[in-house]
């Protein structure tokens, strides 16, 4: 049982303004393991003034110091890797090997990434007679979610500071603990005081307050669409900066003349990996409609060999994050049901032989249509649903049939065409047979967001531009 009752503000862990706590549930047993302090609006304040005092010396910080800082961050991180991945594990239901490997490691990416990226990075760009340069912007407030808990905090903190920035870092209050474990290995590792804030909590309490906080510049929010509109709507009267990272419903686009049986059957790991709790899941798989069946045993035979259970152990997936998101996949999962799509795999109920959990049955349809209810809307579970298409211009169509836009793969041997099936897809992020750049823009379009992150990208949304105009004609373009 963890007991976290302390906020991290001005360099020093801190009561908060009023005692109260809330409960963190393992998923895996259903029993409380966490219990941990519920900010309020005096807490945020608190920490808006800390990062608004720090603001004026850190922004100021040359680039090498701000990198000491980075690696300092990176060793303390290493340190505390084992640390975060029993966290994630306990508080999300995160397979220990899926933790450590991906979710610590993405974080530890993102870092190195920001390193790099500050190491060669132009704040200052001559544009003809004119200055162009770029201030950090000022205190941000960062808003993370529970699903992939350590790197999205990672993806925000790091090119923060990277950028000069100060920050209020407000973790979900599903996943507290990798944020709280985060402010220990950032205290560690000699943050300057104010600098970097944590202040737990849920929506409501501390999320609400720091997007509206007049002294805050910037919101910097991951999470789902909802959230995001209503934390534009607080944001607004204050004229923050608001970027927003939100849901998604990405397609696959199986090309006829990618390797069949091999991309499709790899495809279902990645989709189903952390349980299909992933905003950039591939969650629409789209294949030429003479070959479904060929698909469908392909997947079929891929879902079945996903092994499901304790994820202390070596399973491939966990459970969902919480019962309230167990059920409403079941409602969707009966939905495909109703709707007519063809049930391949999985279906309603808990896996064979686990009676404790919310552990959800990898399932995929097929016969899907993007009409249907799970073609249309986030699942944000282990529910594949398979499509066909007539032609690639039909492909495109049902891929961009969508009120999101956040990701999409397109697998195929003639790389010419893959890549012109890329450039029609309305999305911020497109793989070709699943490749993978840190320094690779990430970011949606339509309802999936605003701003990007990752790489140089991360950076831009923490900077002001300010262009100093009246350079001498002689000095143009030097
Ligand atoms: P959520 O929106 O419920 O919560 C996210 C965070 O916002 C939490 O910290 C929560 O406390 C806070 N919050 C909730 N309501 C708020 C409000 N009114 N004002 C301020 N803060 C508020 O999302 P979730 O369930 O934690 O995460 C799942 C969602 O996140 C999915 O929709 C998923 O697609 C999305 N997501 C997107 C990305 C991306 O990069 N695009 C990445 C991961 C997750």
């Amino acid at each position: 049982m963890r007991e976290y009752s302390q906020f991290y503000i001005d360099g020093a862990w801190v009561d908060p303004a009023e005692a109260r706590s809330f409960e963190v549930v393992n998923p895996a047993t259903e029993a409380v393991c966490g219990m941990v302090a519920n900010g309020s609006a005096a807490d945020v304040d608190r920490a808006v003034s800390a990062a608004r005092e720090a603001f004026p010396a850190w922004s100021a910080s040359s680039v090498p110091e701000r990198i000491a800082l980075l690696r300092a961050i990176g060793a303390e991180y290493g340190k505390r890797a084992g640390d975060l991945a029993a966290a994630l594990t306990e508080e999300m239901g995160a397979p220990s090997a899926l933790a450590c490997g991906f979710q610590v490691d993405l974080g530890a990416g993102h870092l190195s990434t920001a390193i790099e990226v500050l190491e060669n990075f132009a704040f200052e760009q001559r544009r003809g007679a004119t200055l162009v340069v770029k201030e950090p912007i000022g205190v941000c407030g960062l808003i993370t979610p529970w699903n992939w808990p350590m790197s999205l905090i990672a993806v925000k903190v790091f090119p923060a500071l990277a950028t000069g920035c100060t920050t209020v870092l407000k973790p979900s209050e599903r996943s507290p603990f990798t944020g709280q474990i985060f402010a220990e290995i950032l205290d560690a590792a000699g943050v300057p005081a104010g600098v970097f804030n944590l202040v737990q909590g849920n929506g409501p309490s501390v999320g609400v307050p720091l997007s509206a906080h007049p002294d805050v510049d910037l919101i910097s929010f991951t999470g789902s669409t909802r959230a995001g509109i209503e934390i534009a709507r607080n944001a607004a009267p204050s004229v923050k900066r608001v970027t927003q990272e939100l849901g998604g419903k990405s397609a696959n686009i199986v090309l006829d003349d990618a390797d069949f049986t091999t991309n499709v059957a790899a495809a279902i790991g990645p989709m189903m990996m952390n349980s299909g709790q992933t905003c950039s899941a591939l969650s629409r798989m789209l294949v030429p409609r003479a070959r479904m069946d060929e698909a469908i045993d392909t997947a079929r035979r891929a879902a079945a060999q996903l092994s499901v259970g304790d994820p202390t152990g070596d399973a491939a997936l966990g459970p969902v994050v919480s019962g309230s998101q167990f059920d409403k996949i079941q409602a969707f999962i009966q939905k495909g049901i109703d709707e007519g799509a063809t049930l391949v795999v999985g279906g309603i109920g808990r896996p064979d032989g686990l009676t404790k959990g919310y552990y959800v049955r990898p399932t995929v349809f097929a016969n899907v249509t993007n009409d249907m209810t799970i073609a249309r809307e986030e699942i944000f579970g282990p529910v594949l649903a398979i499509l066909g298409y007539d032609s690639v211009d039909h492909a495109v169509e049902i891929a961009n049939d969508t009120e999101y836009g956040l990701a999409g793969n397109v697998a195929g041997s003639d790389l010419d065409q893959a890549r012109s099936v890329a450039r029609r897809i309305r999305s911020g992020w497109i793989t070709i047979n699943d490749a993978f750049d840190f320094h690779a823009p990430f970011g949606g379009y339509r309802k999936s967001g605003n701003g990007r992150e990752w790489g140089e990208f991360g950076f831009h949304d923490y900077l002001e531009i300010k262009g100093i105009l009246g350079y001498a004609p002689e000095e143009a373009g030097s």
